[in-house]
């Protein structure tokens, strides 16, 4: 049969076997239910011939008539029983169910066959001349259970074991007697072949169904690497989408600043000049609005040299410059911004090797995230810089103890002139943008509403 050698050679697993044999259990057990109502219910019609074999005066003429109404008494009262324990063996628990709907059922076979033996080797072929009722029941046995062909052989042979000694006792006639125990062994030996052969197409199907799970399972398995890949691409792909867009309002921005940022210098230097002038000519009454003219037009060009800074797009001369160095060197700039806003500073430098970095503007970078860092945070706070390195990437983390960014913030970070401060430009974190992106580098960011941490990771170049 080559189909079953084709499932044979796959592999199934002692967990499919399990399951197999546990189907073929149950359907055992449930057809044992089933038999036995059906026997009983056919057996109420034996009886109703029993009976009339009684009016007609049959049992006094032949006391076989008798015994067979006996019989069918018993096989009344065996599946009128197994029909109630069924219900009682489904209640009991999972684990002691298989072994009691084992004996269950077998006993039940070997009964069937057992009286079937009897009927028919006693009683039935003295009356009848005929071995029907074995018959019967042998082939149904082979086509309604799955049992292996070993229990099959047991359970036949028993009966046909009861059947030979019956005969042997109960018929005289020698030629009838012969013709018994060869009609019986046959059907004993064509019962057998069936049985068997059905229980090896079952097995065969379960087989086949195993082997159908395992195949959607193995596909499942792959399609759902596949979607996981895939949305991990997407994901990846709406970040770089994001990015790039706002890459490309920092270029527009950039080249308008540029422009202008330049024709309003000019004149910005000139005035101030002039302002100085007149402020050595004053009364002192009027000084301190000198002051403060000339303080705010530094402030206004302070605004404006950062605002160009973001419109540099060609990187400058990076040479090789190890990040913690630089923020070593930039640290007493930032211990007196701290204590200046009564916040604390907590440095963790890690060993990171060298990169192509810009001194001045790494430096700007650290300085704008730490300022929005110590704005964050109510006085007392703490501010934590940390360097450090996989071996793919190095790191600089600034974590605030702020009370975090909202979503709809987070989305326009780096978008120059988009500020939440009332003294805020806005400008700060476009440059911050802007320097990452000249190093080939890249910010992300972790809120919540304990603090917020900046990542700028380096690539390291292989
Ligand atoms: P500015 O500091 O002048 O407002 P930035 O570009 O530096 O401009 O920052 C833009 C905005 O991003 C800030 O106004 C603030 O709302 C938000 N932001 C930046 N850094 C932080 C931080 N560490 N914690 C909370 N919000 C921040
Ligand atoms: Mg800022």
């Amino acid at each position: 049969m080559p189909a079953m050698e084709f499932f044979q050679s796959q592999h199934i697993t002692e967990d499919n076997e399990n399951g197999i044999k546990e189907i073929l259990t149950y359907v055992n057990f449930n057809r044992t239910r089933n038999l036995s109502v059906i026997l009983f219910s056919l057996n109420v019609i034996f009886l109703f011939i029993d009976y009339i074999n009684k009016v007609k005066g049959l049992w006094v003429i032949d006391d076989n008539y008798k015994y067979l109404f006996y019989s069918h008494l018993v096989l009344g009262l065996v599946t009128l029983l197994y029909s109630l324990v069924y219900y009682r063996i489904t209640d009991s628990s999972a684990s002691d169910i298989t072994i009691l709907q084992k004996s269950y059922a077998i006993i039940f076979v070997s009964f069937i066959l057992s009286l079937s033996a009897i009927i028919s080797g006693w009683i039935d072929q003295k009356i009848h001349g005929q071995i029907t009722v074995y018959v019967i029941i042998c082939i149904t046995i082979a086509v309604v259970y799955n049992y292996k062909p070993k229990i099959i052989a047991f359970l036949y042979g028993l009966s046909w074991v009861a059947f030979m000694i019956l005969v042997t006792i109960g018929q005289k006639d020698s030629n009838i007697r012969q013709g018994h125990y060869l009609n019986a062994s046959l059907l004993v030996v064509i019962s057998y072949f069936l049985s068997t052969v059905l229980y090896k197409l079952k097995i065969q199907e379960l087989m086949h169904k195993y082997y159908l799970e395992n195949i959607v399972t193995e596909r499942t398995k792959e399609l759902q690497i596949a979607n996981d890949l895939l949305t991990r691409e997407i994901f990846e792909h709406k970040r770089a989408e994001e990015e790039i867009l706002r890459l490309d309002r920092l270029n527009l921005i950039g080249k308008m600043a540029a422009s202008i940022s330049h024709e309003v210098r000019n004149p910005m230097t000139t005035v101030k000049g002039f302002l100085q002038l007149l402020k050595i000519k004053q009364d002192s009454r009027d000084k301190e609005y000198f002051d403060l003219m000339i303080e705010e037009l530094d402030r206004a060009n302070c605004i404006l040299s950062e605002f160009l800074s973001i419109s540099r797009t060609k990187s400058t001369m990076h040479g090789w410059h190890n990040l913690n160095d630089i923020v070593t060197s930039t640290l007493p700039l930032i211990q007196a911004d701290a204590l200046n806003n009564d916040k604390s500073l907590l440095v963790e430098l890690n060993n990171v090797p060298d990169l192509q970095l810009d001194i001045q503007e790494i430096r700007q970078l650290l300085l704008n995230l730490v300022r929005n860092g110590f704005e964050a945070m109510s006085s007392g706070g703490q501010l934590k810089i940390r360097t450090f390195s996989s071996n793919r990437e190095v790191t600089l983390g600034i974590s605030d103890e702020g009370s975090g960014i909202e979503q709809d913030i987070l989305e326009e970070l780096g978008t120059p002139f988009f500020t939440t401060k009332e003294q805020g430009t806005g400008l700060g974190l476009a440059v911050c943008y802007g320097i990452v992106s000249r190093h080939n580098g890249r910010i992300s960011v972790e809120t919540s509403p304990k603090g917020t941490t900046f990542y700028v990771n380096f690539e390291l170049s292989k």
